[in-house]
């Protein structure tokens, strides 16, 4: 009996070309993903000057130039081949892996999925060699001219597959991803020296003999890097080292936490976990502390091979390692400077009124309420450098009933017919400005207030990239920013409903999202978005002295708008103390 089909069999082994691309989904996912490969070979063949050039974020082009050992014909015709390395032959090699790439998959991968070609040459040889791969047909090895050292060139990253070219998101985001990888690579690897560049423009550098804090200071500016307090420590045969910055730099992303293992880059959840339990107590645990760390033990105490990206490993020694590091993080983060900048303006806060019991009555809205005897830190009011004044922050209102008293610089409290009211004068001014501000964005005119001496803010080069890729659209938004050097951008004019003091803030808020999203929101969304995660932190108005007319101006304004219990982010404005409620408080009832 003959079965059709009997003799074809349905299972086939795939052409080396398909087993490719399916391969490079593990390690190519965007151009951020063909640089760390092409950095980590450079790095590899011992590479101690490296130059990276991309264009339109990398999908246009990836070019990594090296002064490494170089490649003879013979390595040109396997480079592109899948599983093939120099770097191990043997599964038992992995015990003890100390290169950065060991899988032999990168190339082919990248080949499979692009237009590469790579140029080589090694020190010893007459000339060089040559070799493309398109999309998956690799073509022969040729002569060809070039230094010593190695060149690959990766042009129109998944040209040949649609489906993972329409993933990719715009040039600054994809730029925005290359930077960070290559601002990793570039902490990690002391004694090496970097150029990169993005269509032509110089985006950023550092010379071979920079230590760690001076690449710091080149990538992120001299605050951050002056700020940082150096890791020292020793435990058996692990070594950690780095930099770690005061608590007041912590940020909502992880951008500025960098982990080394070995001098690979790495993100691993344990590790972070570990920082921030070492910021516990000097720190809000939600943000991420900025640190620059190298971590150092024997290859065989860890397994890097879990992972395509090499990104996450697993240590064997788990239960020592965390808290020999925790220990040592620790001792350090309390070694840094604490103090709010502009410590020097410390105003005792007059004693906050002690509140009934010490247990925390119902009606005492949560962590907000001040400690008796706390002292306030307060910054220096910003003084317009012209000698104007700080715009008005409320319209002045009609109605003024009776007095209204600020308690602990953050909470206003009136008697009300039926009781009392105490008021977050913070929350309710961000109710109050994000009301306003979505009013004059619905009109389509929001009030500018533009500054004669910008303020600077300092950022990383590649965060500047990112910005003043989206000038414009900020502009319509009342957001006035101009690049200011490498590593700064000057505002120039915002919001006049925003406050002055949260013009750094704003920025970086700003750079968080336009760096993780990508997408530029819609001006109701940016609102949306900027005043959320701006507010929350008190960083606005509490701490503010009011005077006697804006505390009624707030509550006036307040009074005017629909909705005026929460501010945007859902927490209460005002707590109230009825007649009722008070009695009982007194055991009147
Ligand atoms: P892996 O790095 O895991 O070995 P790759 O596919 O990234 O795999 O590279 C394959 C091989 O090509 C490497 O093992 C190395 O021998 C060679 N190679 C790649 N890039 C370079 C370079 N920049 N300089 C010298 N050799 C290189
Ligand atoms: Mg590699």
């Amino acid at each position: 009996m003959t079965v059709p089909g009997l003799h074809t069999p349905r299972i086939r082994v795939l052409p080396e070309r398909v087993k490719n691309q399916i391969a490079a989904g593990e390690v190519v996912e965007r151009p951020a993903s063909v640089v760390k490969e092409l950095v980590e070979n450079a790095l590899d063949a011992g590479a101690r000057e490296l130059r990276v050039d991309l264009e339109e974020g990398g999908v246009k082009l990836v070019r990594v130039v090296d002064d490494g050992r170089g490649m003879g014909p013979g390595d040109l015709e396997l480079a592109f081949v899948s599983h093939a390395t120099s770097k191990l032959s043997e599964v038992e090699d992995l015990r003890h892996i100390a290169t950065l790439g060991f899988r032999g998959e990168a190339l082919a991968s990248i080949g499979s999925v692009a237009r590469a070609r790579i140029l080589a040459r090694r020190a010893d040889d007459e000339n060089g060699w040559a070799v493309e791969d398109l999309g998956g047909l690799i073509g022969p090895v040729e002569a060809a001219g070039t230094a010593t050292g190695t060149t690959v060139e990766v042009r129109d990253l998944f040209f040949n597959v649609p489906a993972r070219r329409s993933f990719l998101k715009r040039t600054a985001t994809e730029l925005g991803r290359c930077l960070d990888v290559l601002q990793r690579l570039v902490l990690s690897s002391q004694g090496v020296g970097f150029v990169v560049t993005h269509d032509g423009g110089r985006v950023l550098d550092v010379e071979r003999g920079m230590d760690l804090r001076a690449r710091v200071r080149r990538l992120f500016g001299p605050e951050l890097a002056d700020a940082l307090v150096p890791v020292e420590a020793r435990g058996g045969e692990v070594a950690l080292s780095g930099l770690v910055a005061p608590p007041r730099f912590s940020r909502n992303d992880s951008a500025r936490q960098m982990w080394f293992l070995n001098g690979r880059p790495l993100k691993d959840r344990l590790l972070t976990r570990c920082l921030q339990e070492a910021y516990r107590g000097f720190d809000d645990v939600k943000r991420q502390p900025v640190a620059f760390l190298a971590l150092a033990l024997p290859p065989d105490q860890v397994d890097v091979n879990v992972h395509p990206t090499k990104s996450e490993v697993r240590f064997r020694e788990e239960r020592k390692l965390f808290p020999f590091l925790l220990g040592a993080l620790r001792a350090a983060v309390a070694r840094t400077d604490m103090a709010t900048p502009g410590a020097g303006l410390l105003v005792p806060a007059p004693r906050a009124p002690s509140w009934p019991g010490d247990g925390q009555p119902t009606w005492v809205p949560r962590a907000e309420r001040p400690r008796a005897g706390e002292i306030e830190v307060r910054e220096a009011s910003p003084s317009a450098p012209d000698g104007t004044a700080e715009p008005a922050l409320f319209e002045p209102g009609p109605e003024r009933s009776g007095p209204v008293l600020q308690i602990a610089r953050t909470y206003l409290a009136r008697a009300l017919p039926d009781g009392l009211e105490i008021v977050d004068q913070h929350a309710l001014h961000e109710r109050v400005t994000y009301e306003r501000l979505k009013e004059q964005l619905a009109r389509g005119a929001v009030e500018v207030q533009r500054e004669l001496v910008p303020e600077l803010v300092e950022l990383a080069r590649s965060e500047v990239a990112i910005l003043s890729a989206h000038l414009a659209a900020l502009g319509r938004l009342g957001i006035e920013l101009a690049p200011f050097g490498p590593t700064s951008v000057a505002v120039h004019g915002l919001p006049a409903l925003f406050p002055r003091r949260a013009a750094a803030r704003l920025v970086r808020e700003l750079v968080a999202t336009l760096s993780e999203g990508g997408e530029l929101p819609g001006p109701v969304e940016l609102l949306e978005h900027v005043v959320h995660s701006m507010a929350c932190r008190r960083s606005v108005m509490a701490g503010d002295e009011l005077d006697e007319r804006e505390r009624a101006d707030l509550l006036a304004a307040a009074a005017r708008l629909d909705h005026d219990q929460t501010c945007p982010h859902g927490r209460p404005t005002r707590v109230r103390l009825t007649l009722a409620e008070l009695e009982r408080a007194f055991h009147r009832r």
